[in-house]
């Protein structure tokens, strides 16, 4: 077995060897001390291996996918091994043979296909990144829904795809890892390298081929040899993980850049569009957002947020249908009864395919095409706009295969098809027969007692049944004698003896067991092949239901997106292709809603117009830390991503010419993973901005400079706003605190000045949160500081240091350097309790002492008084 094992370990160096044994998945050597390690289960020994005790460790087969799950996300990969062949088996090839054993899949993060290791609303990409010559393109996949998408991408877009995409894993050439694991390093995406061979650009045409059964390539579009590349890489890495086992993937789609808003990595981050603060869904627009009622439906929204579209007439598509479904609210409630109990098509069709369905996911597929069926005749008339109409094209055309689902299976069948028992009667005659025959073989063998008691006449005569000897009759040692001796001994066969029992069989008891045996494996294989035949049947059209779960899909989304809009009271936003951009009342949804569960308080709505015609494409933005800066920033990005998703938006009006990029540099946080300094990091992704941008892009930039000494900062500031202006020409909003800045609003034509309101009451500041025109008069960063209690005697030093620095300020540069100097010794400890103060001599005289009545000689005999009472 040992020699077995390690032949197989050789093959999978890279990943965990779980070795089936009977009931456990056996871990050797390292990999036991690993998986040991990592799953937080005992370490143990079995026998020796070339002197030395080996380790071993093991988990329950049945209890697999949890422990898959955590070796997954400690950044292992498992290599599931299984047993071919019963030990019976084995034994009939010889009788030392090992029972054969073969490793059935690779368990990655990018590959997994069962529920519970799945977030059921989000996607699971494996991602390829491909290069041939000076080209490059990413394909992805995701192997639970079929979904299958590449496109040209150059190197230093990866990045910013990564982001949007969030796949778990990303495949490489080999020649590649070194240069990109730097770059995946920032994301939390597991990275695998394989051969060159397998990107291989010729290799990878005749792989897709022979994955689609096509003749050639182009009955799929145009593909760039780098494109080809990536995806036949995908496939390869499908076929080495899957065993040759390969899922059922759509046709690729290419897409397209162009026709989505660019966003950047520290963009998505910053504005939390998919994920909020601590990695999840909370706190996130998605999170938000999400009133989907199917698990498609929760992943389309997720594409949506990620790559908000650019072209006016999709966008203006998505929002019919939107509109549609927030004007018919009766029907929306309707719709979204049927969408609750439409379970996800897109997975059962994905493990079926692979082979790791049940049939429970038989079940989801009748239940799934029944609801779209429901669907189709909810969405129906020519009020429908143009998208419903095609969505509700493909829910229908399932009637045959639904009403073979219907006839076949029963109300809710159980998970695994061992077992048996999910196929309903009056289907199959002869599995009804096979089963009758084994349900029935009790009443049968209860009359055969009846009937043997008869014949013998022993009333205490029993038929039982135990695994050992099957079906047996029985009876006490006392009326044993007469069955042991002729005419009875005839008919009834002597099998075992007990202490004070005697056990017989007859033939046709026997014979009858037989029977009752072999209905059962007879049902049971009838069940296993019906199953084959349903699941043919569902794989047959896999296509359709492919097609379907789309409809699904977006039906789902535009009522969903129509519900939020009721609920929270959203407005449907004009889209074009103007250069405007006009929120009227225009609030953050996430920041409102914390409002609203934690304090209770308002969200006060903003305007917001950057419409060049109309006075300035720029706003300066300054006012007091906690004003409301950031949210109103932020507030006005997610608006015009919100409108170009195709979803309605938190304000009261919103005119928006097509955004094409959207950039934000919001807030500094120290980026000591990566080794650099917030200043370095604010930086960068300011260059970035500055390089990019164009007079289609929205850009909203917080407190830029705030991470270097004051100059610096306000210099750096300043000379990004003039880009912005002069060069950039973006719509964009700019946060500072250098008030100094404010000046320029008179220079530049595009500029204007806003800020967020506050009000001074008893020494203390009042944020009303409410956007003016102007600039903001001071800063009010020690009111701030005293909010968020300081120490009174912290707060009583700054206002004194404050205030010296304004005196100086306003008395010229010159003395500012003094300053420093000038100020008061006393500083930051708290101030003393007054205490009675004891006066000196000189200090006594001193009193009596008035300058103004003595004469330049009293003066100075006095000066020599008081020398002497010192
Ligand atoms: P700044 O960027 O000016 O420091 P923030 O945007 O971080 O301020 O806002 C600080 C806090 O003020 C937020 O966490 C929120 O609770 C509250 N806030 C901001 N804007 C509004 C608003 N429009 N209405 C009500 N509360 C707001």
């Amino acid at each position: 077995m040992m020699a077995q094992y390690l032949e197989i370990k050789a093959e999978h160096e890279g990943a965990l060897l779980f070795y089936r044994m009977g009931d456990f998945y056996e871990m050797f050597f390292d990999d036991a001390v690993a998986a040991a390690e990592a799953l937080d289960i005992a370490l143990t020994k079995r026998g020796k291996h070339d002197g030395n005790d080996i380790p071993m460790c093991g988990v329950p087969h049945h209890a697999a996918e949890g422990y898959f799950l955590t070796l997954i996300r400690k950044g292992f990969r498992v290599a599931v091994c299984e047993q071919m062949e019963s030990p019976a088996e084995a034994k009939k090839r010889g009788h030392k043979s090992v029972v054969r054993r073969e490793v059935v899949r690779l368990v990655t993060p990018g590959t997994l296909t069962e529920d519970s290791l799945l977030e059921a609303r989000r996607h699971n990409y494996l991602a390829a990144f491909a290069e041939v010559r000076d080209a490059q393109a990413l394909a992805w996949v995701d192997i639970s829904t079929g979904a299958f998408h590449v496109m040209p991408l150059p190197l230093v877009r990866l990045g910013p795809e990564l982001a949007r995409l969030s796949p778990s894993e990303l495949v490489v050439s080999e020649s590649k890892e070194g240069e990109l694991r730097g770059l995946v390093a920032d994301f939390d995406i597991a990275l695998t390298e394989l051969s060159r061979a397998s990107f291989d650009s010729t290799s990878a045409e005749k792989r897709i081929c022979e994955l689609f059964s096509i003749a050639t390539l182009d009955a799929f579009g145009n593909f760039s040899r780098a494109e080809v590349s990536a995806m036949g890489a995908l496939i390869n890495y499908l076929e080495i993980t899957q065993k040759g086992k390969l899922p059922l993937l759509r046709p690729p789609q290419k897409e397209n850049e162009a026709r989505t808003v660019q966003i950047d990595a520290a963009t998505r981050r910053n504005l939390e569009l998919t994920h909020g603060l601590n990695g999840g869904r909370a706190g996130s627009l998605l999170g938000l957002m999400d009133r989907t009622q199917t698990a498609a439906g929760a992943r389309l929204l997720e594409r949506r947020i990620s790559s908000p579209s650019r072209v006016s007439q999709t966008i203006g598509r998505r929002l019919d249908a939107v509109s549609y479904a927030f004007e018919n609210s009766r029907l929306r409630q309707d719709v979204r009864d049927t969408l609750r109990k439409t379970p996800d098509l897109d997975r059962a069709l994905s493990r079926l395919a692979l082979d790791r369905g049940g049939p429970r996911d038989l079940a989801a597929i009748r239940n799934g095409l029944a609801e779209a069926e429901r669907l189709a005749q909810q969405t129906q008339g020519s009020a429908l706009p143009e998208l419903m109409q095609d969505a509700a094209k493909g829910l229908v055309g399932h009637d045959a295969l639904i009403t073979l689902l219907e006839e076949a299976l029963i109300a809710e069948p159980p998970l695994l098809a061992r077992d048996g028992g999910f196929i309903a009667s009056g289907f199959d005659s002869e599995l009804d027969e096979s089963r009758k025959l084994r349900d029935e073989g009790r009443s049968v063998i209860a009359a055969m007692q009846v009937q043997f008691v008869s014949d013998t006449g022993i009333s205490a005569l029993k038929i039982k049944h135990n695994n050992v000897l099957g079906y047996f009759i029985e009876t006490t040692a006392t009326h044993a004698e007469k069955m042991l001796s002729p005419p009875l001994s005839e008919k009834f066969i002597h099998r075992q003896t007990t202490a004070n029992q005697v056990r017989f069989t007859t033939v046709e008891l026997s014979e009858m067991e037989t029977k009752i045996l072999n209905a059962g494996n007879h049902a049971l294989e009838i069940e296993k092949r019906l199953y084959e035949k349903l699941r043919g049947a569902i794989l047959e059209r896999s296509a359709e239901i492919g097609v379907t779960s789309t409809g699904i899909a977006e039906v789902d989304l535009a009522f969903a997106l129509a519900e939020l809009a009721a609920v929270e009271n959203w407005v449907r936003p004009k889209v074009d292709d103007s250069r405007a951009f006009n929120i009227e009342g225009g609030r953050h949804p996430v920041v409102e809603r914390a409002l609203s569960q934690q304090s209770g308080d308002p969200f006060i709505a903003n305007h917001c117009d950057l419409t060049a015609e109309r006075g300035a494409n720029i706003w300066l933005l300054t006012g007091p830390n906690m004003a409301g800066k950031s949210t109103f920033l932020r507030q006005n990005a997610l608006i015009a991503l919100m409108a170009q998703m195709g979803s309605f938006v938190p304000a009261t009006s919103a005119h928006i010419g097509i955004v094409s990029q959207l950039f934000s540099r919001v807030g500094a946080s120290d980026d000591l993973a990566r080794g650099r300094s917030t200043f370095m990091v604010e930086m960068v992704e300011t260059a970035a901005i500055l390089n990019q941008a164009d007079d289609r892009a929205l850009v909203i930039l917080d407190e830029i400079g705030r991470g270097t000494a004051t100059y610096d900062g306000l210099s750096i500031a300043w000379a990004t706003l003039e880009h912005l202006h002069d060069v950039n020409k973006s719509r964009a909003l700019f946060a500072t605190h250098y008030h100094e800045m404010t000046g320029l609003s008179a220079k530049l034509d595009g500029v204007d000045n806003a800020t967020v309101a506050v009000k001074e009451w008893e020494g203390e500041v009042i944020f009303l949160h409410e956007v003016r025109k102007g600039a903001a008069d001071r800063s009010y960063g020690v009111q701030v500081a005293q909010l968020a209690g300081l120490p009174d005697s912290v707060i009583a030093r700054a206002r004194v240091v404050l205030e010296a620095l304004e005196k100086g300020e306003r008395e010229g540069g010159a003395k500012q350097k003094t300053l420093i100097d000038d100020l008061p010794l006393f500083s930051a400890i708290p101030a003393p309790a007054p205490q009675p103060v004891k006066t000196s001599a000189v200090e006594e005289k001193l009193k009596e002492v008035s300058p103004d009545e003595l004469t330049p000689r009293e003066a100075l005999d006095l000066l020599y008084k008081l020398k002497e009472a010192a």
